[in-house]
């Protein structure tokens, strides 16, 4: 049987981001995003190998852009597209593991829309604009959540009461699942280790950040919660304060809930802290020329993701290495370093020059000689799904 072709679909709210993923190849055959959907500047762009290009789609919905997409990835795929992959935010606690998409497991995800107000409904407009588009492919849903529905019930409640729980859900979930998963069994073919008997610690560094304690394969604990906006310092989310800050607000400034949720999701972060960008590259610049708040952006960004890898630790009974992944993961070797700073009580110390070498997808141990294992491990969601969505059709 030759090597087989998976549509991967990320719907946002006025976005689709897309990738033709072939079994056998690292790379993507085709890749692209249609953005501004709704909006009279909607377009589609897309990359094939070298050629670039992109088509103005003025006015467009999903539907019509899946169904402009629809004729280039047929070609892109030689006609060959064995089934499209959906990345789903939220499963709630139906979803432990990728599931085929049909009435049945639509009305779960519709029924646990709430408590994904902004991600599941857009994922949904997706699912159903491509199951009528594609009637006859196999179509799979991917959940942020899944990985992370092996937590204990320690990990996992809040304390705060019962019926908050059993009657409303009220509980930490955790996303980014589909990239701890799969760096985390990344690292163990790098470290030579079973994915299924070694012990991780995963930093996600994108706009959105989170860790995870990942052991013989199972996520044991991870920083996001209820919402994606628990734990780390973020881009423009503050992750973690006291919970206490709400009533603040409100009682002393008056503010509603929609304008604390927004300065807590959009405002916030390396944003909010830096008062100049939430990009990471733009505040390394600032810092080396002495942009105060940026320098205390990155210094509590930094300090931040140390004390939640710490308190991860708490979840593994053996560590066999820290993984950095994500935008920022990836490439910032001043980030991993002013982080592991904090952490030389877990054993953790690079070797300089190995942390300057991994960037730009250059994956590798950056641990100086005899301490625990830190690797850079390249994230691939979309390869992910296509994975799973290769494994739910066999
Ligand atoms: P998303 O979560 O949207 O997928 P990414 O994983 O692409 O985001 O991460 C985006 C972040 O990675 C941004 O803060 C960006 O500044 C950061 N980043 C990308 N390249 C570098 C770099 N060379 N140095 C520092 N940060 C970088």
């Amino acid at each position: 049987m030759s090597a087989r072709n998976i549509l991967v679909i990320n719907c946002g709210s006025s976005s689709i981001k897309f990738a033709l993923v072939n079994e056998a190849q690292e790379t993507f055959i085709l890749s692209g995003l249609a953005e501004r959907l709704g909006s009279p500047e909607a377009v589609l762009h897309w990359q094939q190998g070298e050629h670039k290009d992109s088509l103005v789609l003025s006015g467009a919905d999903h539907r019509l852009a899946l169904s402009h997409l629809l004729p280039i990835v047929q070609q892109a795929a030689a006609g060959a597209l064995h089934g499209i992959g959906h990345r789903v935010v939220h499963g709630g606690e139906y979803f432990s593991s990728a599931t085929r998409l049909d009435a049945v497991s639509l009305q779960a995800i519709r029924q646990v829309a709430p408590l994904a107000p902004l991600h599941n409904p857009a994922n949904l407009q997706g699912i159903e604009a491509a199951m009528k588009l594609f009637p006859d492919l196999v179509q799979v849903a991917v959940f942020d959540t899944a990985f992370h529905q092996s937590l204990p019930e320690h990990a996992y409640r809040y304390a705060v009461p019962e019926a908050l729980y059993r009657e409303h859900g009220v509980r930490r979930y955790g996303f980014h699942g589909t990239s701890h998963r799969y760096v985390s069994q990344q690292a163990a073919q790098m470290a030579g280790l079973p994915a299924d008997a070694s012990s991780w610690l995963v930093a996600h560094l994108g706009n959105g950040c989170s860790t995870c304690a990942v052991e013989n394969g199972h996520s044991l604990d991870t920083s996001m919660g209820l919402t994606p906006l628990e734990g780390l310092v973020m881009g423009t989310r503050s992750g973690d304060v006291d919970p206490n800050l709400h009533s603040h607000l409100a009682r002393t400034l008056g503010w509603s809930l929609e304008q604390i949720d927004a300065m807590l999701n959009k405002d916030s972060g390396l944003l909010g802290l830096s008062g100049l960008s939430n990009d990471m590259r733009t505040l390394e610049q600032a810092r080396e020329q002495g942009h105060a708040g940026a320098s205390l952006a990155i210094e509590v960004f930094c300090y931040r993701l140390a004390k939640s890898l710490a308190a991860m630790s708490c979840a593994l009974r053996r560590l066999d290495g820290l993984i950095f992944t994500g935008g920022i993961g990836e490439n910032s070797a001043l980030i991993r370093s002013r982080t592991l700073d904090h952490l030389s009580l877990l054993g953790l110390k690079l070797d300089a020059q190995a942390n300057a070498r991994c960037v730009r997808g250059v994956a590798g141990a950056i641990h100086a000689e005899g301490h625990t294992r830190v690797l850079v491990v390249p994230t691939n969601e979309e390869r992910q799904i296509a994975l799973d969505t290769l494994a739910l059709l066999d």
